[in-house]
């Protein structure tokens, strides 16, 4: 969601996909640029730094309330490690071995954390000065 229009159109089309040699399923083929946010661009679960996995709103500006700076990411807090319909971020070991979960535990969630019912909690942090209040961002 926050690509240039002229690389959304790129990844909209099919025939580069097909040019570049991906491993991609022709289920794809009507959207490729699902596959593109589906199984290449953003990590799902705990990190530090990285992007904003958008979804439960557009994107928003995240402008420190002090200095107008846009905030960066610096920690996601997430319900699960991956998502539940793609395989691309899981490990290869928990592919073939998969750990043991809590009954009625979602996929990929090993810590037991269920942030708004499923979301992640994202915190932003003003790049200018680490005293400027932090942002709270549920995606
Ligand atoms: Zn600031």
């Amino acid at each position: 969601m926050e690509l240039s229009e002229e690389l959304q159109q790129q990844l909209e089309d099919w025939s580069r996909w097909q040019s570049a040699g991906a491993a991609v399923d022709n289920s794809y083929e009507v959207a490729p640029e699902e596959f593109y946010t589906d199984v290449l661009s953003l990590a799902p679960g705990w990190k530090i730094g990285g992007w904003t996995r958008w979804g439960l709103t557009d994107p928003v500006p995240r402008a420190c309330s002090v200095c107008g700076a846009e905030a960066k990411p610096l920690l996601t807090i997430a319900t699960t490690e991956w998502a539940a319909d793609g395989e691309s971020w899981i490990p290869e070991e928990d592919q073939a071995d998969p750990p043991q979960q809590l009954p009625g535990t979602p996929p990929g969630n090993f810590t037991g954390l269920e942030v708004a019912r499923g979301y992640d909690l994202q915190l932003h942090t003003c790049p200018v000065a680490a005293n400027h209040p932090h942002i709270e961002l549920i995606q």
